[in-house]
């Protein structure tokens, strides 16, 4: 009996196997080119029914698909609030995760680095960016090593982009549509080609905690209390500060929620866009899980 279930279980894996064998892969020319050549690439391998790639330009708010160009420094929509947590993954993003659910099941954009407070690829960053993405925040690119972009040329922002890419396809089986210029400092023509060649939305900001410039939990918890509905809010915090997850944070969702607001939404969701060109399957750590010899923090 239990050998028979067990043969019958084995005929449905082949047959499962069979059918995923025989669902072709896309051909390469198909996937967008706006999308990392490595993750493209791996893409052209895997069946079609393993992944979705999503359409450049759904801002329902917009004029048919109208691209969201220049930098986003406002939320849209009413009342609408987005706290942002630059320069992760870091040791506090899962109790940030924890303090925004328990709060109202409240969402954050976490705009994250390839190499800066600690590589992506260590266990505990992908322990942390999983933990965030599976309950619902937005996972944002804000460069593979933080440096001031504006020093850039464009094929070294490829790199800065692509390798973010590549790494949030490995780790989460998503490529994001979401840019953050570290220090906020870029060019108008690198706006203009992030948006062009990456199709990526650039968020910025227009309300800082300055936690980032050692202004302290009391200035942090001022800007909170003094924001109210219906005052449209994109919100700059660090997730590296200290007193900003065991401080701030853990207060300004109370706040926020007596101040006007329904409570924080992810920055796709106040301006309308996809935050994901892809989404996918989680990938299975190999050799390419590594920051090594791939820029350094600071570095390009
Ligand atoms: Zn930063």
């Amino acid at each position: 009996m239990r050998f028979s279930s067990l043969l019958a279980a084995g005929a449905a894996l082949s047959a499962a196997l069979l059918s995923t064998v025989a669902a072709s892969p896309t051909v390469m020319s198909t996937i967008p080119d706006h999308i990392s050549e490595n993750v493209r690439r791996e893409l052209s391998t895997l069946p079609a029914d393993q992944y979705t790639i999503h359409e450049r330009d759904i801002g329902h708010q917009h004029k048919k698909r109208a691209q969201i160009n220049g930098v986003q420094n406002e939320c849209r929509g009413d009342r609408c609030l987005s706290i942002t947590f630059d320069d992760g993954p870091y040791i506090y993003s899962q109790k940030l995760v924890d303090t925004l659910g328990n709060a109202g099941n409240q969402k954050a954009t976490f705009f994250v680095n390839g190499n800066n407070y600690r590589c992506i690829y260590d266990d505990a960053s992908v322990r942390a960016l999983r933990y965030a993405y599976e309950r619902g925040h937005e996972i944002c690119s804000h460069t593979w090593s933080h440096p001031n972009i504006a020093n850039l040329n464009n094929q070294q922002l490829d790199r800065q982009v692509q390798l973010v890419e590549d790494a949030l396809w490995k780790i989460l089986g998503v490529v994001p549509a979401c840019f953050r210029a570290p220090f906020g400092s870029i060019r108008a023509d690198q706006v203009r080609y992030l948006n062009d060649r990456w199709g990526v939305v650039v968020v910025g900001w227009n309300r800082d905690t300055n936690d980032a410039n050692g202004a302290g939990t009391q200035a942090g918890l001022n800007l909170y209390r003094n924001l109210r509905a219906p005052t449209k809010a994109i919100v700059l915090n660090h997730e590296t500060v200290p007193g900003t997850p065991n401080t701030v944070i853990p207060q300004a969702v109370n706040i926020v929620r007596q101040n006007g607001y329904v409570g924080s939404r992810t920055t796709a969701s106040t301006l309308f866009y996809n935050p994901y060109k892809v989404t996918g399957r989680y990938g299975n750590r190999d050799g390419s899980w590594t920051c090594a010899g791939k820029p350094a923090p600071g570095g390009v």
